[in-house]
């Protein structure tokens, strides 16, 4: 698929870990430090393909491969507990490198930014206003507070839709479709995109292969963001 008619598209929806932020491989430490100390095992790709889903649907799908049945409540909160506990002690992120300059470039071509995270954590606006200063504004954020079905349900990203709308829209009208596009980095993110009916553009910066980003439905994949700054198809 190719972006029928880029003069169409007014918004740029971008995921946050993994493409905003190269905060992935705090994940994956947190992720298998906390399994492991319960009893259950994860690697590295687990970790990339259950990006975006809840901690509880996660867990589940963990104690079904490892003990061939769901966690139980109090279960998951032991485990997700610790997954917290030893995310936090990770170093902060740092801003992912070319970001800035694909977010340069969206600016420079008079598209409006939005921020489609699954993510709740408090700090969220003071960071990225802090690696991206006067980029993201406040009332363009979807974060874990505005849905309850996060991806790979088509939610965020319609609700992404929705808040470009309330502010380009005289009449306060959502998006349509094909006047966004999405840049995400994990499969049930782009599936996410794509069941909005989005053109979803795929940044490979973790261990998947190419092609598990494709068959999630990306329309086109990069393998970096820097390689995005150099080629924006906009
Ligand atoms: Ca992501």
């Amino acid at each position: 698929m190719t972006i029928t008619d880029k003069n169409k598209v007014r918004a740029v929806l971008f995921d946050m870990d993994g493409v905003l932020f190269d905060s992935m491989p705090n994940h994956v430490k947190a992720w298998r430090g906390a399994v492991a100390e319960h009893g259950l095992s994860m690697t590295r790709e687990e970790v990339y393909m259950n990006e975006g889903r809840t901690g509880a649907g996660t867990i589940h799908t963990l104690a079904q491969r490892c003990w061939g049945r769901n966690a139980t409540e109090e279960e998951i909160e032991a485990i997700y507990q610790t997954k917290c506990a030893l995310f936090n002690t990770c170093p902060e992120a740092l801003p992912m490198p070319g970001a800035s300059e694909v977010l340069r470039k969206v600016l420079d071509r008079e598209l409006l930014p939005v921020l489609v995270t699954g993510s709740g954590q408090r700090s969220l606006l003071d960071r990225l206003n802090q690696a991206y200063p006067h980029v993201f504004r406040p009332e363009l954020m979807v974060t874990a507070f505005d849905v309850r079905q996060g991806k790979p349900y088509p939610k965020p990203y319609l609700k992404g839709l929705a808040k470009a709308g309330a502010l380009l829209h005289k009449d306060g009208s959502p998006l349509l479709p094909e006047e966004a596009v999405v840049v995400e980095n994990a499969p049930l993110g782009i599936q996410a995109g794509k069941a909005a009916g989005i053109y979803t553009i795929a940044v490979n910066t973790g261990p998947l292969a190419d092609q598990v980003l494709t068959d999630a439905g990306a329309d086109r994949v990069y393998p970096s963001m820097q390689a995005l700054a150099e080629n924006l198809p906009l």
